[in-house]
């Protein structure tokens, strides 16, 4: 018996552990001074009440013999398929009830989806980036390159005609660094990927945060529906952290060696997933209805005015920042040439402030630091007064 020796590959990343415990001794040496997290990654509100309502109208569903269910469908059930399909078309796009799968989360779908190609596939990785990418991809195997982002390319990372890659990985909004690309920008990468015969693998995990005139969604450009699979999900968009629903959309012209790899996907999951339960999905059907599109954007709303008195506050201060105005996460330069680490302990030290050092992010990250928008609007306000201070010291 061998283990999968890739697991021995991954570079362990310590960066949140270290965070937490440089945070707990800060606490432990300071018990009169009160720290404020703005390393959040994680949503904070309660669920809207018409989610609550619909999820507990599921529950009393599988009290009764009449209304039981057991296992759901593999792909989703058609009525939450059809909702998502008419969001899409709130925004202009297109797509298809029947090419949407209901998952659990996006983060299973953007490893798992994986098992549908070849591990010979080189992979395109932006750098920075949510980490699960890479992470996914040493374990399968597969060679990674990565297309580098920084200041110049206000950190949304753009092809290079140089590199052959055959999946790319997009996260627009981009985790960690809130940056979201324009249609122009998406056109190079889908024209790129058709070029190279690349599928491109599209995490809009953050779109409903977009509030400018910018693409949603990948099938928003042309011909990316010949090129592209989206992945996405309702922690964000709806604080299903703890529920888990997300959906991949996966085109019917998507075709790669004669196989349509929506029929590959629903393979797949047949095999090796069991569906949402019943009372999750009637709770995202209702993420989707008007009273909750209603109540989910106050939630969005809550987060976003965090993210102005973030970015405000560094207007003010003269430091270079991406994100906040379409995602709730503000990227920002280490003031005064500190590294990433040293803006940390300064941070804690000066204001006990947490937030997350960029380079936990990939090596693009050096010298950057994340702020998240998911903390209450007191603490935000109280926080960003001390980081004033901090940074004007
Ligand atoms: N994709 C990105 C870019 C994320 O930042 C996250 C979570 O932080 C996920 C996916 C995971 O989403 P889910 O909770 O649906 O698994």
């Amino acid at each position: 018996m061998k283990i999968n020796d890739n697991f021995n590959k991954l570079v362990p990343n310590y960066l949140f552990a270290d965070v937490a415990r440089k945070t707990n001794e800060f606490a432990a040496a300071h018990p009169e001074r009160e720290i404020i997290r703005l390393g959040i990654g994680d949503v904070t509100l309660p669920l809207a009440p018409a989610v609550v309502d619909a999820m507990q109208k599921g529950c009393e569903d599988l009290r009764f013999r009449e209304t039981f269910k057991g296992y759901p469908e593999y792909e989703g059930y058609d009525f939450l398929r059809e909702r998502i399909a008419e969001y899409y078309q709130s925004f202009g796009v297109k797509i298809k009830a029947d090419e949407v799968f209901v998952s659990d989360g996006a983060k299973s779908d953007c490893g798992n989806i994986g098992d549908i190609f070849s591990q010979d596939n080189t992979v395109l990785i932006p750098d920075p980036v949510y980490p699960v990418y890479v992470d996914a991809n040493i374990m399968a195997g597969r060679p990674i390159l990565y297309a580098p982002s920084g200041q110049d390319e206000h950190f949304l990372a753009m092809p290079d005609k140089n590199v052959r890659a055959d999946i790319i990985y997009l996260c627009s909004p981009n985790n960690p660094t809130g940056a979201a690309y324009s249609a122009s920008q998406l056109k190079e990468w889908v024209d790129y990927a058709r070029k190279n015969n690349a599928v491109i693998l599209y995490d809009a995990a953050y779109e409903a945060f977009i509030r400018d005139d910018l693409p949603r969604s990948i099938f928003s450009i042309d011909g990316a529906r010949e090129c592209a699979i989206e992945l996405c999900s309702l922690s964000k968009t709806a604080g299903f952290t703890g529920v888990r629903c997300g959906y991949t959309v996966i085109p019917h012209e998507l075709v790669r060696d004669g196989k349509k790899l929506h029929d590959l996907w629903y393979r797949r999951q047949a095999t090796k997933f069991n569906g949402v339960s019943w009372a999750v999905q009637c709770a995202a059907a209702a993420v989707f209805s008007p009273e909750g599109q209603r109540q989910c954007r106050k939630n969005l709303d809550y987060y976003h005015k965090n993210a102005q008195m973030i970015a405000r506050t560094l207007d003010k201060l003269g430091i270079y920042y991406t994100g906040g105005q379409n995602s709730p996460y503000i990227w920002l330069k280490c003031p005064n040439g500190m590294s990433s680490w040293q803006f940390f302990d300064y941070l804690l030290e000066k204001a006990a402030v947490v937030g997350t050092p960029g380079e936990g992010f990939g090596s693009c990250g050096k010298g950057y630091f994340r702020l998240t928008s998911f903390n209450s609007h007191e603490k935000t306000a109280e926080a960003v007064e001390r980081l004033a201070a901090a940074c004007q010291n």
